[in-house]
């Protein structure tokens, strides 16, 4: 699978779909549902736990087993007070970026299905412009056109109510994805097409592969925490996505330099088995996949450190997917990018025998 194209119009057409349902933190199991509807023809069957996170399991009779993993939910907001005048002040669930709020449509999710809202935000006639308040969490509010908290409650939104952004998918330039919640369904897209691609180019792997897509990751790798103890894996292969370190006001000294279209992002941290990490490096440079390289001091900050912490240890690595504006409404990716971490994450699995326990001391 060298140089060939890795994403088909079809695959195209399963990543739109599961990007524009909206997943938030604690609500994951309609997006579970759409990823594990287009992965049933290639697994043999589905591990579901009592919070959502979905496993699509080859070969689940195998001793050893091998993950490889990405995180499902997506950053969002909670209702957290109504005024009287009827106003919805939020709080975060995830890392939901103040900054970008205003001037946003949103949808609140509620029994009776979604209801539109604004977060609105004073006109610059109004705002004293020698002194200019920035968005934060205790100015911003959401407008859902009622007149008062009883005209909030009788369309159905509470106190507890989850928030999405409705942005969907859009191409720029042919091969730029924008879309809110790439962090992290790409991870969950590029996991779903490497088990495609075993599965059409009739791979028989020597190990089980458990195809995880956790929940709850943006509040704390708490999906992963669970899911990692029920698999008891030897081996995880994590995705997730990094930052895009080349658009203005990000310091390189800081955050180190990586950008999408150069290739998948490997990572040098604590939590990543050297051994391990080497293997990924040598099939890049074997099958000239680029990379880029990344160091994290303590924690990865991805479901990364769940699984390799758990179990008393498992061997852990994170290939990353470079990203710019994480957490807005526009996350943008190479295509490149994506299909090379598939393809470095496919090639990786074919590089790793059944019993293997990447000790250093052997
Ligand atoms: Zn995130």
């Amino acid at each position: 699978m060298a140089a060939s194209k890795i994403i088909t119009t079809k695959s195209l057409k399963f990543f739109e779909k599961y990007l524009n349902n909206a997943s938030p933190t604690g609500y994951e199991w309609e997006g579970q549902k759409i990823w594990m509807d287009y992965l049933k023809p290639y697994v043999d069957e589905f591990i579901t736990d009592t919070y959502g996170t979905a496993v699509a399991v080859i070969n689940p009779e195998a001793k050893y087993k091998v993950v490889i993993e990405g995180h499902s939910d997506e950053i969002s907001w909670y209702v957290n007070y109504i005024t009287d005048n009827g106003l919805l002040y939020v709080i975060r669930n995830g890392g939901s970026d103040h900054q970008i709020a205003p001037s946003k449509w949103v949808n609140i999710h509620t029994k009776k299905g979604i209801v539109k809202g604004v977060f609105g935000w004073p006109a610059i006639h109004t705002r004293n412009r020698s002194k200019e308040e920035p968005p934060k969490l205790d100015n911003i509010c959401i407008d859902i056109g009622a007149k008062d908290k009883e005209e909030v409650e009788k369309m159905g939104v509470h106190v507890g109510c989850v928030i999405t952004y409705p942005d969907e998918f859009q191409v720029l330039n042919d091969n730029k994805f924008v879309c809110r919640a790439i962090d992290n369904r790409a991870g969950g897209f590029m996991i779903a097409e490497v088990a495609r691609l075993l599965h059409e180019n009739n791979v028989k792997l020597p190990f089980g592969l458990y195809i995880t897509n956790s929940v709850q990751e943006e509040i704390g790798l708490r999906g992963a925490e669970m899911i990692t103890q029920t698999i008891k894996p030897d081996v995880a292969i994590v995705t997730d996505v990094c930052h895009d370190t080349t658009t203005p006001m990000i310091d390189k000294k800081k955050e180190g330099e990586t950008a999408i279209g150069s290739g998948p992002v490997i990572s040098y941290a604590p939590a990543v088995q050297n051994k391990l990490r080497e293997r990924i490096i040598e099939t890049a440079e074997a099958k000239k996949i680029p990379f880029q390289r990344l160091a994290s001091s303590r924690y990865t900050g991805t479901d990364t450190d769940a699984f390799a912490y758990s179990n008393g240890g498992v061997a852990s690595a994170l290939i990353s997917l470079p990203l710019r504006y994480m957490h807005t409404t526009v996350e943008m990716v190479h295509k490149d990018d994506v299909e090379n971490v598939i393809r470095l994450i496919y090639e990786t699995l074919l590089n790793i025998e059944s019993g293997e326990t990447f000790s250093y001391f052997d």
